[in-house]
């Protein structure tokens, strides 16, 4: 009997902390409109890429599970219908955490051939986090009279990357490939990415746009071929100092003992200091 009121006081207790907590994780939503028919939904986690005309609506990326009801809400503020198709630019929970509640609603995802294999790894065969649709090189969406160009890099940020190209819109998504925060990216090497692929990707996407195509990066700002040219300066400087600081096989522990990146004077979050950026650099690069 105490036992059970115990319980059930926890149980309140924990109900109300979970209360707060929800209210201390309200996201703040940000609507930016980029060309005709394309917006951009900042929020928690992953850029979304919005497409909106005759045809219906279709999103790229679609953030985590708890934020789908209003993100749907901000679609809506630009048209009425839910998702055609989420195309994911990547495996990442930050990027397919919607994945099974835009299923359900009815949408169709798409995603490279191993962002299925991954996502099939983690939530289950017949699980709706999985695409219903997958490719491999490249693939192309004729839809709201856009022509989006989804083309596959090979070991970049995972080994499921997609970039997808806006031609009428003249933008291009690129998912984690590009963090625009000022500093260092994810290399997730343990999901088959690579800094040469990053490197090597961004240097085919400056390539195929020009000075005035929209560049949406999978997290921070919106901005252009300039900010994404300086971003590919950094990476291979930061390449050079690495491999500087790795030759006559130094060890791990000693590269990031001796902090190469340091002289780059940059800034880094909280999940992802310079020791992680230094250590997957490293086992990128070894
Ligand atoms: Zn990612």
């Amino acid at each position: 009997m105490i036992k059970l009121a115990r319980n059930s006081f926890a149980a309140i207790a924990f109900g109300l902390i979970n209360t707060s907590n929800a209210q201390a994780d309200t996201v703040e939503f940000k609507l930016q409109e980029v060309a005709k028919g394309l917006h951009v939904l900042f929020g928690q986690g992953g850029n979304i890429a919005i497409s909106s005309g005759s045809d219906g609506v279709y999103i790229v990326d679609d953030q985590f599970a708890k934020l789908s009801e209003q993100i749907k809400a901000k679609i809506k503020t630009i048209q009425p219908n839910a998702p055609e198709f989420v195309i994911n630019t990547h495996h990442h929970g930050d990027h397919t955490g919607g994945n099974e509640n835009f299923a359900q609603a009815g949408s169709h995802v798409i995603a490279h051939h191993n962002v299925y294999k991954r996502l099939e790894q983690k939530h289950g065969d017949g699980s709706d986090y999985l695409p219903t649709l997958t490719f491999g090189s490249d693939m192309k969406l004729h839809f709201n009279q856009e022509h989006a160009h989804l083309w596959h890099y090979h070991h970049a940020h995972t080994d499921g990357d997609a970039v997808i190209f806006f031609d009428r819109a003249n933008a291009v998504h690129m998912g984690d490939i590009y963090f625009n925060l000022g500093s260092l990216p994810f290399v997730d090497v343990d999901s088959g990415g690579s800094l040469d692929g990053v490197i090597k990707a961004i240097q085919d996407v400056i390539m195929k746009i020009d000075d005035k195509t929209t560049v949406i990066p999978g997290h921070g700002p919106v901005t252009d071929k300039q900010n994404l040219q300086d971003y590919l300066a950094l990476l291979q400087k930061a390449k050079t100092i690495m491999l500087d600081a790795m030759k006559n096989n130094t060890s791990l522990e000693e590269v990031v003992a001796a902090r190469p990146l340091q002289i780059l004077n940059l800034n880094y979050a909280n999940w992802l200091p310079e020791e992680r950026v230094t250590t997957l650099f490293y086992r990128s690069l070894k």
